[in-house]
């Protein structure tokens, strides 16, 4: 058959979104290629949309053997400057920055302009230097979804110090580990957070971190006015230290090498990284991606559901909106709270315009019932983001379907805490889709496909995901660890980023994640990728989530051990296993039947919404004592509910 005929699992961007697109198919083949083959100028180029104190002369200096990362070197610039005080200066006040949308439906959304914002930044900068930090210094921030945790990450850039924005959910033995391995002398916190109606009490959780690591100062930003211990000498209220500081504030000008900010990695395989990124870089990958992968226009409300304890909160909610003068959504809230409907309501209430989530939440408000959204009018929404994980064919067709009307484009994009902003993904007017395929490499992405002996794959193949050149973006190395970061992403395969995913490349060039290489599993010779059996799964109208992981099996070498959710309303019985069973034989064949089916009412996650299925392998092998690090756990009480199934079975 050839190519042209077979277009079965394509879907045709809508023309909606082609209509209206900043870059077709021939401008995206144009760029590509001028972004590989004369990558210097065509950085000069996109780098030339910020405001530098003095401009780059030398743009790209990088080497994978050995390890050196460099962009833009002799190049200073502030970021703060370029996402804030830039659009104030160009007449931009005005516009709408941050939308805030607190946790309770009934409390009052504020909108923050430009010029607002940049009060509030500057508040924010000198109340720190007021503290003491200067530039160099590490802040650790453990906020809400509020707009003081936006403000607070760009004070930080704006006079020079660092930032390590931990997830508001964490423990406080995670704060402590986080906090000592950056050595972070300052900590910016609120009393309370919010979610679900439920107070978070975070202030206490970083007390309680500081019993076991020492710190110079905490900032206490008054939110639910819930009560708080307050020690002193350390502890300070914002809104009183903030009171008498001055009202303006120099951006302090950074080298583009100079870090920017130290971020956790989400943990889902191992100890968490302190991945480091730098300002130049990062400032102008993520102004790029953000530009053509949103297709963003002005006066668009633009809505990351991600948190600002996520590369994708970092990324997509604060430094690529802001630097794109965008109005960015900023939700307090959960996908369920008061009721599954929220996102919709959200939607409908702000006229959101380009609404970017997870696979873990369209699945679970899926799960729910397509009557949540059909509430709502969407007609505002013009383009649909995915993030995070493998977004099943089932999942990603709901989407298109329920969401988006059959008349969106959907960005599944895949990318990593490391690479600082998306690398794979379509663009809304260049290319058509295909459900489960995040689609072509960005500007200056070169993904290569090797097998385990690092020999390269060409054509339509599978393989382990490589980038074979730098690109802006990437991390420079992974905190106060430099062998840490060059033994796990370029030791495997010499002189290559390994993104540790495995990958399939499709006939047309289209790239389709199978989820993380640890996960493959080998059943009588046969691998397979753990996402294409849940994939199948899922498919049955019964369930809502499945993890597949492989388990020591005597003959076939490794079985087939699949954890499985069911919908809403759906019980387990023998029956259902037997029709599953059946069900995945059909889908993909009889390699692939499932030899375990567990049943459970939750899947074991990471904060950041993503299944962790190492510690369902050690599960499924009955080894229950080197769980690993569990530290980055949603719900711990997940995983002893899920041991106890497993040694009734
Ligand atoms: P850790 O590195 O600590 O194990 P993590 O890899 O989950 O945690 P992140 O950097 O948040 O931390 O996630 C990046 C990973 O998420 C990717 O390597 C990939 O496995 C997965 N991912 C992200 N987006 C996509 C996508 N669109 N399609 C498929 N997989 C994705
Ligand atoms: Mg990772």
């Amino acid at each position: 058959m050839t190519q042209a005929a077979d277009r079965s699992d394509w879907i045709e961007r809508p023309a909606a979104a082609t209509d209206r697109t900043n870059c077709s198919l021939d401008d995206y083949q144009a760029l590509y290629a001028r972004s590989i083959e004369d990558a210097d100028s065509f950085w000069a180029g996109q780098a030339q949309r910020l405001e530098w104190f003095t401009p780059p002369s030398r743009i790209a200096n990088w080497s994978y053997d050995p390890v050196s990362i460099k962009w833009f070197e002799d190049g200073a610039l502030n970021i703060c400057h370029n996402a804030v005080d830039r659009h104030v200066i160009a007449g931009n006040g005005n516009r709408t920055a941050l939308i805030f949308e607190p946790d309770d439906p009934g409390g009052d959304p504020r909108h923050i302009s430009y010029a607002e914002l940049q009060a509030e930044v500057i508040r924010m900068a000198n109340t720190l230097k007021k503290l003491g930090v200067s530039k160099g210094d590490r802040v650790t921030i453990y906020m809400p979804m509020v707009p003081e945790g936006a403000y607070a990450m760009l004070a930080c850039a704006r006079v020079g110090a660092i930032h390590s924005v931990i997830f508001g959910g964490f423990s406080p033995d995670a704060i402590a580990g986080r906090v000592k391995d950056c050595a972070s002398d300052w900590i910016v916190t609120a009393d309370e957070g919010l979610r679900g109606g439920k107070p978070i009490p975070l202030k206490n959780n970083v007390d309680q971190a500081l019993e076991k690591v020492p710190n110079k100062g905490v900032l206490v930003i008054r939110h639910t006015d819930g009560s708080v211990t307050m020690t002193e000498g350390r502890d300070h209220w914002y809104h009183e230290l903030s009171a008498d500081v001055p009202g303006d504030c120099a951006c302090e000008p950074m080298n583009a090498e100079d870090p920017l900010f130290i971020l956790y990695t989400s943990g889902s395989t191992g100890t968490p990284k302190g991945v480091l990124h730098t300002t130049g870089g990062y400032a102008v990958w993520t102004e790029t991606t953000f530009r053509y992968i949103f297709d963003y226009r002005e006066g668009e409300v633009f809505w990351c559901t991600a948190d600002i304890g996520w590369v994708t909160g970092h990324s997509y909610i604060v430094y690529g909106p802001l630097l794109n003068g965008a109005t960015a959504l900023m939700f307090e809230g959960v996908p369920n709270y008061p009721d599954h409907d929220r996102f919709w309501a959200v939607c409908e209430k702000h006229k959101v315009n380009i609404f970017y989530t997870a696979p873990t939440a369209i699945r679970a408000l899926m799960r729910e019932g397509e009557a949540h959204v059909k509430k709502h009018d969407l007609s505002s929404l013009r383009l649909l983001g995915s993030v995070g994980e493998p977004i099943n064919p089932e999942a990603w067709r709901w989407y298109y379907d329920t969401v988006g009307k059959g008349q969106l484009p959907i960005i599944d994009t895949w990318w990593q805490t490391e690479t600082g902003g998306c690398m794979i993904t379509t663009l809304p007017g260049a290319h058509d889709m295909k459900p489960g395929s995040a689609g072509r490499p960005f500007f200056g992405v070169c993904p290569q496909l090797v097998d385990n002996d690092g020999n390269v794959l060409d054509g339509a193949t599978e393989g382990n995901l490589c980038i074979t050149r730098s690109w802006p973006g990437q991390a420079r190395t992974v905190y106060g660890d430099h062998d840490r970061f060059v033994q796990t992403y370029f030791s495997t395969y010499k002189g290559k980023y390994f993104t540790g995913d495995g990958c399939r490349r499709d006939e047309d060039g289209y790239y389709w994640i199978t989820g993380r290489v640890d996960d493959v599993i080998n059943v009588s010779g046969h691998r397979m990728g753990t996402a294409e059996v849940e994939s199948a799964l899922v498919l049955h109208s019964k369930v809502s989530e499945a993890a597949v992981v492989g388990f020591p099996h005597d003959i076939k070498g490794q079985g087939i051990y699949c954890y499985v959710t069911l919908n809403a309303g759906e019980k387990p019985s023998d029956d259902l296993s037997g029709e599953l069973r059946a069900h995945v034989r059909k889908e993909i064949g009889p390699i692939a039947t499932p030899d375990h089916l567990h049943f459970t009412p939750a899947l074991p996650k990471t904060r950041s919404g993503k299944i962790m299925r190492r510690i369902l392998r050690k599960i499924a092998e009955n080894d229950f004592e080197s769980l690993g690090d569990t530290s980055t756990l949603a719900d711990p009480g997940v995983v002893d509910a899920l041991i106890d199934g497993r040694q009734h079975r």
